[in-house]
């Protein structure tokens, strides 16, 4: 899940974290009255699910109320990455001395936390890791042992942050890793953290995602579900209880099991193709099942033909045949259906839809064929 960053400013002054005092809002008299409230100067900030505001257009300096409502009024309903701009953080101004970074992260391959922190702040961490590799200096956590004081102060003196940032990079930093621990994030990351001419080390933005797993333990989580960007097609397959994915290509993709259901992604777009979604069935894909996956596809209007992948294991080739027959007479498919079945009684599973094969419905030995075939009627 991801947060806006005023949210993932609130989970972090949870942690103890210093961040600057603020409001949401959600329209022009919202922000002006925001600003009276907080005074001025304040910053007008987009608050939208992509980074790279700034640059957009969606990051403004208010000094006094009129600017304020001018701001707030060019700001909203802006369009940032394809992301219609719908609330404001109106947040008190900060003065800024220097510009740092800071985030965790899991490394997956290291089975650790990785740790980042880089004097250059402010500007896109792909262009430092580019351009000046060594400004950022990484440290690899084990979740069993944690971040002690020691640690984090030699990973500071790494990043060479002046003294005057020291202290309050140090304290941040444990904060972060708590609140990124504890708090059960997949990211955490502070950028700009700033040095201010006074002296103090401040949070500015915050990009946090949390693992919507852990919503189980953390009651106050489900509001930030709520707020989650929604695409209709996978609110239609999660309520019917399927692993969904909407991509922007044209071959419907359904297979049973994730990881063929990956693999059928790679292989439509190995043969040239491009999906339209990623879809797992799951184990016993029986008619329900079947005609509740081809539905949620069938309603994409870019879908231009569908491929059916099953490898039986637990699954039966006869029951996922019989499914899609089903399926087939109770929901009107309008885009052709290619089907590699394999596994688990797939001669079973063949024999009883050799007689339905049609052009609205083909069968193919092997996965790469079918897929070329799908591949070659969406095009
Ligand atoms: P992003 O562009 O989406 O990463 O949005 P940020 O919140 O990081 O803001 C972009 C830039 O605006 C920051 O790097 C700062 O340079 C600047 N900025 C943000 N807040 C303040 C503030 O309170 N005071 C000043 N002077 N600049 C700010
Ligand atoms: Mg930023």
């Amino acid at each position: 899940m991801d947060l806006f960053e005023h949210q993932g400013k609130e989970f972090f002054a949870q942690y103890g974290m210093p961040v600057s005092a603020g409001e949401a809002t959600f329209s022009v008299d919202e922000a002006v009255a925001a600003a009276e409230r907080l005074g001025t100067p304040v910053m007008v900030k987009a608050q939208v699910h992509t980074g790279g505001r700034g640059k957009a257009g969606g990051v403004k300096f208010a000094a006094d109320i009129d600017a304020v409502r001018e701001h707030a009024g060019n700001i909203l309903g802006l369009d940032i990455n394809g992301h219609i701009v719908q609330r404001l953080w109106i947040e008190k101004a900060s003065d800024i001395a220097e510009e740092y970074y800071a985030s965790f992260t899991l490394d997956r391959s290291a089975k650790k936390h990785l740790g980042m922190l880089s004097k250059e702040g402010g500007v896109e961490i792909e262009t430092v890791a580019e351009e000046n590799p060594d400004a950022i200096a990484k440290i690899w956590v084990d979740p069993v042992d944690g971040l002690d004081e020691e640690v984090t102060r030699a990973w500071v003196a790494a990043a060479n942050l002046p003294e005057a940032a020291v202290e309050g990079t140090v304290d941040i930093l444990q904060k972060l890793y708590t609140a990124y621990t504890e708090g059960d994030a997949d990211l955490v990351e502070i950028n700009p953290l700033i040095l201010t001419p006074e002296g103090n080390v401040h949070v500015l933005d915050a990009k946090v995602t949390l693992d919507g797993n852990s919503e189980y333990r953390h009651e106050d989580y489900a509001q930030y579900d709520e707020t989650q960007p929604r695409d209709e097609r996978e609110e239609a397959a999660h309520a019917k209880g399927l692993q969904y994915v909407g991509l922007e290509g044209s071959v419907g993709v359904i297979a049973n099991g994730a990881g063929l259901a990956m693999s059928t992604v790679d292989v439509v777009n190995q043969v040239g193709g491009s999906p339209a979604n990623f879809l797992d069935i799951g184990g016993g894909a029986n008619a329900d099942v079947m005609a509740g996956a081809l539905e949620v596809i069938n309603n994409d209007p870019a879908v231009k033909s569908i491929f059916i992948n099953i490898f039986g294991g637990i699954t039966r080739g006869e029951e996922v045949a019989n499914g899609i027959i089903e399926a087939m007479n109770r929901v009107a498919i309008d885009s052709p259906i290619v089907i590699r079945l394999d596994g688990t009684n797939a001669d079973e599973g063949r024999a009883i839809l050799a007689p339905n094969l049609d052009d609205k419905l083909m069968m193919e030995e092997t996965m790469l064929d079918a897929a070329r075939k799908a591949v070659e009627l969406a095009s």
